[in-house]
């Protein structure tokens, strides 16, 4: 049962898979609990709720024994280049990642069910997820072998890097665990280093510091302190993801169709995207990850940055 799960996700197309017992999360429930004491999650408050859910698979969907991960390769074989807003590589594609990851892992569970039968999953309750549920993916997936979580808290999976999604379904049923594997960030601090905003310490991520989620989560202008500081960036970042030599080594372009990317990302010019019309947005961001964080904040960080653009390759 195991090998035939694996084997078919890779066929779906997922770029790897690996499976954890589903079990409480008791030290990432600690951890979070004193990250969410200290406000580091600003204003995430979904992040307060369902804390038992969250940190226990077993309480999300009653039932479970097994967590399968699958990750997706995403990272693009072409870059913004020159001064023009930088738009993170996650949002590139023309399809939103959660539709094609959704859609994959139906395909997956189809698969599964069709096999080994229904009663291998608690449909009664979402029992598949990306980046969706009140679940800890990246842990998830370091307990299910898929690699480590950097300083950047970030997955870095072996061969793939760290630009990669994850995807996660639920099963009744006992498996074959995979064992993680070690940490190898070392004693490099490149990420922390980089970070233009000091949102990293070595073992969590100050949201409220971090450029991601100042462009896309906060629902106000980005903050004062950290608009001389976006380094080009209008939606996410990628700097501690670019100057990891884990990313430089492994990082190789997609061949999913289904993430194939919008093409003025890399067309525009600055006063493209200065002059970006609601109309443009809407047609050439339409089934984009883009348009989540909506035509009004995207426009407002472009806007914000306007005085200041520079390279990002002036910085690294
Ligand atoms: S995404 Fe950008 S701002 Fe956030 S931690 Fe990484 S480098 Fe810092
Ligand atoms: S840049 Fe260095 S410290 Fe940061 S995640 Fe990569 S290997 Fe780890």
């Amino acid at each position: 049962m195991t090998n035939f799960i694996k084997q078919k996700a890779l066929e779906t197309g997922f770029d790897a898979c690996g499976i954890a017992k589903a079990e409480a999360l008791e030290d990432d429930a600690a951890f979070m609990k004193s990250w969410l004491e200290a406000g580091m999650h600003a204003d995430m408050h979904y992040l307060e709720r369902n804390f038992e859910k969250r940190t226990n698979p077993v309480v999300l969907v009653p039932e479970t024994k097994s967590v399968v991960v699958v990750l997706l390769n995403y990272y693009t074989e072409k870059e913004q280049t020159g001064d023009v807003p930088r738009i993170a590589r996650y949002a590139h594609s023309k399809i939103d990642y959660h539709t094609v990851i959704k859609s994959m892992l139906a395909k997956l569970e189809s698969a599964i069910v069709e096999k080994f039968g229904s009663d291998i999953i608690n449909s009664s309750f979402q029992h598949s997820f990306v980046d969706s549920a009140p679940l800890l993916e990246r842990r998830w997936a370091q307990r299910a072998g898929l690699g480590w979580m950097g300083k950047h808290t970030q997955l870095i999976a072996p061969n793939i890097g760290s630009y990669c999604f994850i995807g996660i379904l639920l099963l009744n049923k006992e498996l074959e665990y995979d064992n993680p594997i070690p940490d190898r960030c070392g004693t490099c601090t490149r990420c922390i280093d980089a970070c233009p905003t000091n949102a990293l310490n070595g073992r969590s991520l100050d949201a409220r510091k971090c450029i991601s989620y100042q462009t896309i989560e906060n629902k106000n202008p980005v903050a004062d302190e950290i608009t001389p500081k976006l380094s080009g960036c209008v939606l996410g970042c990628d700097i501690c993801a670019e100057v990891c030599p884990w990313n430089k080594k492994w990082a190789k372009p997609h061949q999913h169709e289904q993430l194939k990317p919008v093409n003025e990302i890399y067309s525009y010019q600055k006063a493209d995207w200065q002059t970006l019309s609601k109309e443009t947005f809407s047609t050439i961001f339409k089934n984009s990850a883009i348009k989540r964080a909506g035509y009004e904040k995207l426009k407002e960080n472009i806007l914000m940055l306007a005085p200041n653009l520079r390279q990002l390759t002036d910085k690294l």
